[in-house]
């Protein structure tokens, strides 16, 4: 396995040429990324491609998103510190890192328990445990109990907006999620004022689906 130093600088490198060389401009998200270990959130055999421009397979056959998207996906979410963000597919934990970092108190749901249970592993030895909360569940359609939310980010496809997420919002929160066919989606950025939902598309993405009522059946 590489040592730190090289991951370090294999990181660096990310940001500025996946993330600063694009259009990511929010200089917290460069730095949380600049900051946070991706390696971690890998098994070991899969470290080496820890900062690689895409996609990587993790347990559950399942993805830690691209760099790209996580980045993209956070900035679009603009989340201030101490704000409250729901995550739909913990996955692997990485974007829960990335939220925690930024200041965000996260409840993130995850429907296999292997995953939550090396996501949480993973965050609390990274010592961002306190500021994220894993349920196992299915999270399709959010967690109503616990909101409303500044934020929802929905790192898995689903097939159209589900109306249990917009009400979930708090006035002037955030949705990000990915919406469209099951093999190539659409960004959407959903932003609640009342009862307007206001919507725009931030161009194409493929995410593995969201299983469930308001997603895809299995
Ligand atoms: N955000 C993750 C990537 C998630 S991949 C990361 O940073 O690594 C998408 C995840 O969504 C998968 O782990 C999948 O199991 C989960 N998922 C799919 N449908 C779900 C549902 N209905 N509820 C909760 N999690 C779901």
């Amino acid at each position: 396995m590489a040592g730190a130093e090289e991951m370090a600088g294999e990181r660096a490198r990310m940001v500025e040429r996946q993330l600063v060389a694009r259009d990511i401009r929010d200089e917290r998200v460069l730095e949380a990324m600049g900051t946070i270990p991706r390696e971690a959130f890998l098994s070991e055999v899969d470290r080496g491609r820890a900062y690689a421009d895409a996609a990587v397979g993790i347990d559950a056959g399942q993805t830690i998103s691209q760099p790209y998207m996580v980045a993209r996906m956070t900035e679009l979410l603009a989340i201030r510190p101490g704000e409250r963000v729901l995550e739909l597919g913990t996955g692997s934990g990485y974007q829960a890192a990335v939220l925690a970092t930024l200041g965000a108190e996260v409840l993130s749901l995850e429907r296999h328990p292997e995953l939550a249970r090396q996501a949480r592993a993973r965050l609390d030895d990274l010592g961002l445990g306190e500021r994220v909360r894993i349920q196992v569940a299915d999270g399709s359609l959010g967690d109503r109990a616990s909101g409303p939310y500044d934020g929802i980010i929905v790192t898995a496809a689903a097939p159209a907006v589900p109306q249990e997420l917009r009400d979930q919002l708090a006035e002037g929160g955030r949705l990000v999620i990915p919406v469209g066919a099951r093999d190539l989606q659409t960004l959407l950025l959903v932003e609640r004022h009342g009862s307007d939902w206001i919507e725009t598309p931030h161009g194409g993405c493929i995410f593995v689906p969201l299983i469930g009522p308001g997603g895809f059946p299995e």
